[in-house]
């Protein structure tokens, strides 16, 4: 019996940016008996169902946007004999799907980490369980991921998670739901050992990819103290102690190590924290700014999120601490006007904010939005799909879904979302923008990447157009390739796990 593990996906590059985490976990949670696991990354190359024998195990890992793509490897899969295993987001929430659109013989709710081994035996006795539910496991419980597999070449970044799960409660997210709202750390010598094997490997760029990098804020320390509630707010301290003692191992790490992560605004307001983040050489967060309105923040249920002025401050707060921000803004609100697009563009290139996306309100399974959407009874269907399961729908015939909204139609947001990639992303922009790096060579880096990341994610993630979408792709692969040497590093396979203290 041999182990498969295959990430899903319409679109290929070659050359991918972040290692996708998920497959090298599980391929470390397969125990040994069954051999190193054949690793299938459709994001670089379409998967080969001929490499599928009668009796193999296949996991497929799915999010709702590339669910449908690994339907139909489930159902190659199994024409060929293999058993069918479906895990991930998707799979968590649509156990029932999977059985039907992906003839799977099993499905992994949750975390797969510890109940995987389970899932192997039992489809090698014979015996598949049509449902697994592996839960939400401690954070000391994670287990490592399996880098000494991974194909040399084709990676930019690696990707070490630190905690799991997020206190907040965003409409349009799942994460809080899927993952937990106890944010669930790992030990700090787990995370250290991991970024030391991929440095070993030669990566100097490390994505920590968490949920949130800042669980416990100020905020929730006062309340805590003024409620005098000590149990909490023990715990609370201890959290943030930890995150600070990561941070403080990380520093310790070769200094040519970059890292960057996903973070709530508030810590800009937490200078201890800001400057932790600095000396750990975390250079670049992915801050959710959603809207720069009030009214929107409220409609997507994040009031902790600052706007207008009060937010360029805060944006600006991370970047004098060295931390480049890539703002997410989302387009689409109820409380949108015409006038938000080139506002929204202008205060991120006001607020010094060094790459920025520009998402549209889709209602996503897992979020309130989208339970929302659903109860309010959304009608319509494509080729006998409803729409409000429109990830059933071909990815060429897909419709793209957005939020249904009081003044504009969902093309004017679309259009609208797309000239504002645009604008951002001229060439003169990202120049001026540059000038956040020193050298040469690190301009040059943030050019080709700016332009990777718009062609990667803008041409390929809204745009209608089939022809726009192949053609951002074959852009997209010829940029990574370069890109990909300016990120590494030589190898050092000699580094040694700095001792704990
Ligand atoms: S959007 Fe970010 S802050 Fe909000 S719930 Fe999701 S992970 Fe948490």
């Amino acid at each position: 019996m041999h182990v498969h593990l295959v990430n899903p996906s319409d679109l290929s590059f070659g050359t991918a940016v972040i290692t996708p985490r998920w497959l090298y976990v599980l391929a470390g949670a397969t125990p040994a008996r069954w051999g190193d696991p054949v690793i299938s990354d459709e994001t670089l190359e379409r998967f080969e169902p001929a490499t599928l024998h009668p009796g193999d195990v296949i996991g497929i890992g799915i999010h709702t946007a590339n669910a449908l793509r690994g339907y139909e490897i489930g159902r190659l899969a199994r024409e060929r004999g293999a058993f069918v295993v479906f895990g991930g987001i998707h799979a968590s929430l649509y156990p029932e799907e999977a059985h039907q659109y992906g003839r799977a013989h099993s499905v992994v709710k949750g975390d797969g980490d510890l109940v995987w081994s389970t899932v192997l035996a039992d489809c090698h006795a014979g015996t598949p369980q049509p449902l697994y539910d592996g839960g939400k496991i401690d954070g000391g419980a994670f287990v490592s991921a399996r880098w000494d597999l991974l194909p040399a070449d084709r990676y930019m970044w690696g990707s070490v998670q630190t905690v799991r799960g997020c206190p907040k409660h965003c409409s349009f997210c799942s994460v809080w739901r899927t993952d937990g709202q106890q944010p669930r750390q790992r030990g700090v010598a787990e995370v250290v050992r991991e970024i030391v094997e991929l440095r070993r490997l030669g990566f100097r760029f490390i994505a920590l990819a968490d949920d949130n990098f800042y669980p416990v804020t100020l905020e929730d320390l006062r309340q805590a103290a003024r409620r005098r509630d000590s149990g909490r707010l023990d715990e609370l301290t201890a959290t943030r102690q930890q995150r600070l003692e990561l941070m403080a191992a990380l520093a310790r790490l070769p200094e040519d190590l970059v890292f960057f992560t996903q973070i709530t605004m508030e810590a800009a307001e937490d200078p201890a924290f800001l400057e932790a983040m600095h000396r750990a050489r975390i250079r670049g967060a992915l801050v959710g700014i959603e809207s720069v309105t009030s009214d929107g923040l409220k409609a997507v249920h994040k009031t902790f999120n600052a706007a207008g002025d009060a937010l360029v401050d805060r944006l600006q707060a991370f970047r004098e601490r060295g931390i480049h921000v890539l703002g997410s803004f989302i387009f689409g609100l109820p409380t949108d006007t015409p006038d938000t697009f080139r506002a929204t563009a202008e205060l991120a290139q006001r607020a010094g904010v060094s790459f920025a996306q520009f998402v549209t309100l889709t209602p996503f399974p897992g979020t309130t939005d989208f339970a929302r959407w659903e109860r309010e009874g959304s009608s319509g269907e494509v080729d006998g799909v409803p729409l409000t399961r429109y990830w059933l729908v071909p990815p060429a015939r897909r419709p793209k879904i957005y939020a249904p909204h009081p003044q504009m139609s969902a093309e004017e947001i679309r259009q609208r979302t797309q000239h504002t990639w645009d604008a951002f992303y001229r060439l003169r922009l990202i120049w001026q923008r540059s000038t956040c790096v020193r050298s040469w060579r690190g301009r040059l880096a943030f050019l080709l990447i700016s332009k990777l990341y718009r062609q990667m994610y803008a041409n390929t993630g809204i745009a209608t157009d089939s022809a726009r979408v192949a053609r951002s792709t074959r852009w997209a692969r010829w940029l990574a390739r370069p890109c990909r040497r300016l990120f590494m590093a030589a190898p050092m396979p000699h580094l040694e796990v700095p001792s704990p203290t």
